[in-house]
């Protein structure tokens, strides 16, 4: 019956467990530990829990577990593993996996985080990685080979805003018998449909939409239950970085409003972008959902929309300094995916660590802004911006 919900009703629903006092909202437990009726029960479970058995938190926890199986069935995912952050999902999806020899090939526009794990981590353990243009399938079909054990890309990458083709270079990865790894917070678990798309993994970080109001940092990996349960999980539940109860409470009450957050973002996002068209002081307005971004056709048929960020290009750091300095609702800060919008100069925070050639062939120029469009009224937003721009 649930498997044919559509997904605003997963999201409220799905994988709900109520104890016995039948509580409508989900139960937070609290708790580290279970106790067992017996030394034998104890023994028992050691050597096999059931899926509703638990043992010590850092393994699983009933909250943990009704994210972990909502979040699961809203993407179509066999099974997933609730992380303490987006990167302890991002980092636990690639470390799992790969040992000393292993190749990676990955698209170089990423979170500034991704990039230092691929470029710095994974490399000191002897994994070796290629970079490609994320939307040139000619260069991953070049940098993917035979033994090729994996390719990791975000669908939207953060904060040039490109598309990658999933099923193109899926089809390219599974020719070799690589594993596709999507980290998939632009496109969010309303708009994605990656797994049928061609991925094997998709990580989210649930501190952006899933939360969506600023409170919690969370991740998940999502993939088969052969994958997470056999990889994941043994290298999660030894390493430490398992989402806790409390923040899962937070994401199960942040799942069921996410649609109407998201898709209220969506539509400020796209009415952002088309008042904006042509302005004086704007160089390109970026928006995979607005017909003029170079990969539009390829957003609509990946998620029928273009997320809830956009990006402006106001010429220099000391134009988009002004602009920033000016508005009055949108907030300086650097999450997204907020029921607040907020708005970053990648250049000098997020991709700061980067030298300006890396940034100038990532696209990201000293006048580029990233605005995380939030739930306000959409007219107060276009006022909040224009006004700003006349700062400028
Ligand atoms: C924020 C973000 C992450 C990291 O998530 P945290 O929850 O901050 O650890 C990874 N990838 C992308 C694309 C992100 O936007």
């Amino acid at each position: 019956m649930s498997e044919t919900w559509n997904k605003r009703t997963k999201a409220v629903h799905g994988g709900t467990a109520r104890s016995g006092w039948g509580e409508v909202s989900e139960a937070i437990f609290l708790t580290q530990g279970f106790v067992y009726d017996s030394a034998e029960a104890a023994e028992a479970r050691f050597i096999e829990a059931g899926p509703d058995e638990f043992i010590y938190a850092r393994y699983g926890n009933p909250t943990v577990a009704m994210f972990e199986r909502r979040l699961a069935m809203l993407e179509g995912a066999e099974d997933g593993f609730a992380t303490a952050s987006g990167m302890a999902a991002v980092s636990g999806a690639l470390t799992s996996m790969l040992r000393a020899g292993d190749h990676v090939v990955a698209a170089k526009a990423l979170f500034g985080s991704c990039l230092y794990v691929l470029e710095e981590i994974l490399t000191r353990f002897g994994v070796d990685v290629t970079f490609v243009d994320g939307t040139d399938l000619d260069a991953w079909c070049r940098a993917i080979r035979p033994g090729t054990k994996c390719v990791f890309f975000e669908t939207i990458a953060n904060p040039t805003l490109e598309v990658v083709d999933i099923p193109a270079v899926a089809a390219l990865a599974h020719a070799v018998g690589a594993l596709v790894v999507i980290d998939n917070v632009f496109a969010t678990p309303v708009y994605s449909r990656a797994l049928e798309q061609g991925a094997d993994v998709v990580v989210y970080s649930a501190t952006k939409h899933i939360d969506g109001q600023g409170r919690t940092l969370g991740g998940i990996i999502l993939g088969s239950t052969e994958f997470i349960r056999k990889t994941v999980e043994p290298y999660m539940k030894h390493t430490g970085g398992s989402m806790s109860p409390f923040t899962a409470w937070v994401m199960l009450k942040g799942l069921e409003t996410m649609e109407l957050r998201v898709r209220a973002q969506t539509a400020s996002a796209l009415a952002l972008t088309e008042a904006l068209q042509g302005h004086a002081k704007l160089g390109r307005v970026a928006y995979p959902g607005h017909p003029s971004h170079p990969q539009y056709a390829q957003a609509q048929r990946l998620m029928g929309a273009g997320g809830t960020v956009i990006a402006l290009d106001l010429g220099g750091q000391a134009e988009a300094f002004r602009f920033l300095n000016a508005l009055q609702i949108v907030l300086i800060s650097n999450n997204l995916g907020d029921a607040k919008s907020i708005i970053t100069h990648p250049a000098t925070t997020t991709h700061q660590r980067l030298s300006a050639e890396q940034r100038e062939a990532l696209g990201i120029g000293q006048g580029l802004v990233r605005f995380s469009v939030g739930i306000e009224d959409t007219s107060d937003l276009i006022a909040d911006v224009m006004q700003a721009l006349e700062a400028v």
